[in-house]
């Protein structure tokens, strides 16, 4: 063989091995493509989710440090979380901004992913004090229906890790499947409280209610705590309907479930429990308390006439029955006692209503 023919083999041999070196590394890729997507996709909820993402990356993918950001103007994923008991103090790499606006110089330029060195000005919205400072940086954006939802971020402490130029297929792919997963969660939680959501008033509903009520009996009775037990109803409603037609009877309600919200604390739980009846649960309060809560309630309708869009102010006053869980209580099922504890109040709304309406009475006996 010539010296030329054995030159040219080697030459071949070589691109041979290349191609083939690249063959795996783009079977590698690909497989991981698809762990990454059947991990996210296969996420069951919204913690299930975030905590894929920030493990599942920076394991992976041997990134330093990860942070998802995500525009929730209307403190909607906000407020989800913390209905899902997800506190925000737990995942420091979740971050949150009203407006798009919030990301600056950076806006303009998402229109597919950013990669380059760090740069304090250009991604302080993304690598905030609290997280650790990266030395080269993805963002990708995280775009749904055409609009912007967010963006993940990845960062690594080597200059050259992501550099302008780069391929960004893969980062691409996994901001659209990371997008797709984030709106499906999201949406998800979202029909989940419409279902336990009142349309009218915007206040939980009875079925929300009850669930809760059985997870504070379990709760006061692991921690010894106290709970107590209001039932509110309208006075008169129906010659309020008579008087001001059902759209303002309807705006009665609103205005009334608003005037309860404002004397309760975050963690009470008020709901519409029928036509013009609404149930509050007061967590670790006892009696005397309840009492005061239920008083401040009563006047805060009866003092002010409610305005309505389509009808002359009209002057409300409600009833309210009071309970507490009384020690006897704790002998009997969950089921049992949440029975009891609704009935005691109704009965007790039941004497308000008899002694002339507008009041707020106790239960007299703490019955088993
Ligand atoms: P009381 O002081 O004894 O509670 O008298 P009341 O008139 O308030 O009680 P009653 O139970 O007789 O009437 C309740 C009325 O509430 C009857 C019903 O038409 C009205 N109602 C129930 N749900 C709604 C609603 O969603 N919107 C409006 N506008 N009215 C409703
Ligand atoms: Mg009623
Ligand atoms: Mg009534």
């Amino acid at each position: 063989m010539s010296n030329k023919l054995v030159a040219e083999n080697v030459q071949l041999r070589d691109r041979l091995v290349g191609l083939l070196a690249e063959a795996q590394r783009n079977q590698q890729i690909m497989r991981r493509h698809q762990a990454f997507d059947l991990k996210f996709i296969g996420a069951s909820g919204l913690r299930d989710l975030i905590e894929s993402i920030f493990d599942t990356l920076s394991e992976s993918s041997q990134l330093d440090v990860v942070t998802l950001c995500l525009i929730d103007g209307e403190y909607d994923i906000r407020r989800i979380m913390a209905d899902l008991a997800l506190d925000p103090a737990e995942f420091q790499n979740l971050l949150f901004i009203d407006r798009e606006g919030e990301l600056g110089a950076l806006l303009p330029r998402l229109k597919s992913p950013v990669l380059g060195r760090f740069n304090a000005t250009l991604h302080a919205a993304i690598f905030p004090a609290q997280v650790l400072t990266p030395s080269s940086v993805a963002v990708v954006p995280l775009m749904r229906h055409g609009a912007l939802i967010g963006c993940l971020s990845l960062g690594s402490l080597h200059d050259s890790r992501f550099a302008g130029g780069m391929a960004t297929d893969f980062i691409e792919h996994l901001g659209s499947i990371i997008a797709i997963c984030l709106e499906n969660v999201i949406n998800n939680e979202r029909l989940k409280r419409i279902g336990l959501t009142d349309s009218l008033t915007g206040v939980n509903n009875r079925r929300y209610l009850e669930r809760r009520l059985l997870e504070e009996i379990g709760r006061t009775r692991r921690h010894e705590c106290s709970l107590s037990c209001m039932y509110i109803d309208i006075d008169y409603f129906k010659k309020i309907n008579d008087s001001v037609g059902h759209q303002g009877g309807d705006e009665v309600l609103q205005e009334v479930a608003k005037r309860i919200k404002t004397e309760l604390r975050l963690s009470d739980a008020l709901g519409r429990f029928g036509g013009e009846e609404f149930v509050v649960l007061l967590i670790d309060a006892q009696l005397p308390h309840a009492l005061v809560v239920a008083e401040r309630i009563r006047n805060g309708i009866a003092q002010l006439p409610v305005v309505l869009t389509c009808a002359e102010p009209v002057t409300v006053t409600v009833s309210i029955g009071v309970t507490e869980l009384g020690p006897g209580d704790r002998m009997q099922s969950i089921e049992k006692i949440a029975q009891q504890l609704i009935a005691r109040a109704d009965a007790a709304l039941y004497e308000a209503k008899e002694n002339g309406r507008n009041q707020v009475v106790a239960a007299r006996i703490a019955k088993n």
